[in-house]
């Protein structure tokens, strides 16, 4: 089994769910005491949040590149940005170690498709819905993604920074969630992509009335599959 490497704490309640899973698919795939080989570097959440808010992409780019290389020597087989947004930062993270950084954009395209949706709905922070970095990676899989209207994408965003990544899940802000999913599905949204990794922590399947796709999870049984098959490939699939 190989190492998979996380690259955590933005924030530390998603990254949880990230560890959590990987050993809980191993342990259902082998059994007994299996556990998954992980190692993790986990940032200071509020530094980061920092460099977002200041626009500082380059500062924030060579923070996550050290630390992936940090992963990369402590025997990382493969590198798992826990995080979304900081995808945007993807092509300095791989540039900057040798082994396979897997996107979660390719991962959570391939189970949409393996649904056979064609148009899916996108929430995440406003970098995410608002940026081009993670539609057109979706979108490089034949997929056609819709984000909600402004005011909604300024609520989304507030409630992961204000509520969902300080530990806060509030039955008024689940509420507010399904309005908007509803809305995305009225118009056209098949799935629902919770393309921030702390969404999964409030909204489940229960909560829409399509599919909905929880990115850390995904994300995380994507490096499963690879730590446990022969070959690493952070090509899009
Ligand atoms: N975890 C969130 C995401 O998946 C937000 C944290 C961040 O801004 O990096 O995008």
């Amino acid at each position: 089994m190989k190492t998979i490497g996380l690259l955590g704490g933005m924030s530390w309640e998603s990254t949880a769910v990230y560890y959590s899973v990987a050993n809980q698919l191993v342990r259902d795939r082998l059994g007994g005491l299996y556990s998954a080989k992980i190692v993790l570097d986990s940032l200071n959440f509020a530094e980061i949040a920092q460099l977002q808010r200041a626009d500082e992409w380059d500062r924030a780019a060579e923070v996550l590149a050290l630390h992936a290389q940090r992963l990369e020597r402590a025997g990382a087989d493969m590198i798992l940005i826990c995080t979304n947004t900081m995808h945007l930062l993807f092509d300095h993270v791989q540039e900057a170690v040798k082994v396979p950084v897997i996107h979660i954009g390719d991962a959570v395209a391939a189970a949409v498709r393996k649904q056979n949706l064609q148009k899916v709905g996108l929430l995440g922070t406003a970098f995410t819905m608002e940026k081009d970095f993670y539609r057109e990676r979706i979108a490089s899989h034949g997929l056609e993604v819709i984000v909600p209207e402004p005011a909604d994408r300024a609520l989304v965003h507030r409630a992961i920074f204000e509520e969902l990544a300080v530990g806060i899940i509030s039955e008024s802000t689940r509420t507010m969630f399904q309005r908007i999913m509803a809305d995305l599905v009225a118009a056209g949204a098949q799935g629902i992509v919770l393309g921030c990794t702390e969404i999964e922590l409030l909204v489940h399947e229960e909560d829409c009335q399509v599919p909905v796709f929880p990115t850390a999870k995904i994300h995380t049984e994507t490096a499963v599959d690879a730590a446990m098959s022969e070959a690493v490939s952070s090509e899009p699939q």
